[in-house]
């Protein structure tokens, strides 16, 4: 059994719904669901989604260039409005510093500001956060190491960097959730926090329809493909593959407070 710890099931591009992308890959042994939002409309719709999907739990967030001219006032409650009326709302985020190579659509001044009030409305509601963040690591960093006693529970999603950066994640009790990325052959940097990472302090996911795992890169992403992710893991942990998936499971649930 698989938990898809991110995943993004309302896209376009599918050309199915959300409920069809889910129940194919539940098919293939994905128990369970946590549909990341974006934006405050794919908030809302995160919302209906975990309601009308009994194993589909999900998250409220701002991604860094998303609702970029929107006052944070505004957007924070609003997506406080939506935790208050969704019990299946288990998280805040992905929420973040994005430094893309191209332009920003929101300065990293505003993206910081935006970062921290939705860190303290994770720490207002006790939900964990989902942390995004791309080329940002000090950053990201700094500004989460103010919460430091503050009670606050994350994830950095999609790890991407060494086993330096990642021990000050754990230094700061941050799980780490490792997407396809750690099957392609150049990322040997990532194989070696995934060898190295404790036991209770990992998560998997796919990021669909994000970040294909090598085998389907240049196509579509879909949470079926977590099983990838988890045979990958047990290989490089060498740890038996039903083993990787009980520990993801167990940290998946603990850190969403989901009981199965
Ligand atoms: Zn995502």
């Amino acid at each position: 059994m698989l938990v898809d710890s991110h995943c993004h099931l309302k896209d376009s591009r599918y050309g199915k719904s959300p409920l069809e992308v889910a129940e194919d890959s539940k098919r293939e042994g994905v128990a369970l669901f946590i549909n990341i939002a974006t934006s405050l409309e794919d908030s809302h719709d995160s919302s209906k989604i975990c309601s009308e999907i009994p194993y589909v739990y999900g998250t409220v967030g701002i991604y860094p260039h998303s609702d970029v001219g929107g006052e944070n006032s505004v957007l924070i409650s609003g997506l406080e409005k939506i935790i208050d009326a969704n019990p299946k709302i288990v998280g805040v985020g992905e929420c973040g510093i994005d430094i893309p190579e191209g332009q920003l659509q929101r300065s990293v001044e505003d993206q910081k500001k935006l970062f921290e009030e939705q860190i303290e409305l994770s720490i207002k509601k006790k939900l964990p956060l989902i942390i995004h963040n791309r080329n940002a690591d000090a950053l990201v960093l700094e500004v989460l190491s103010h919460y430091k006693s503050s009670g606050l529970k994350a994830v950095a999603h999609c790890f991407s960097s060494d086993w330096l950066t990642a021990q000050k994640f754990l230094n700061l009790g941050i799980y780490l959730s490792f997407s396809g990325m750690i099957t392609y052959p150049s990322r040997a940097d990532l194989r070696e926090v995934v060898a190295k990472v404790p036991d209770d302090m990992f998560l998997l996911e796919t990021d669909s329809p994000w970040l294909p795992p090598q085998g389907h890169r240049g196509e579509l992403n879909y949470p079926k493909y977590v099983r990838i992710v988890a045979e990958k893991v047990s290989q490089v942990k060498e740890k038996p593959y039903l083993t990787v998936a009980s520990l993801s499971t167990t940290n998946a649930c603990r850190l969403f407070n989901i009981n199965l």
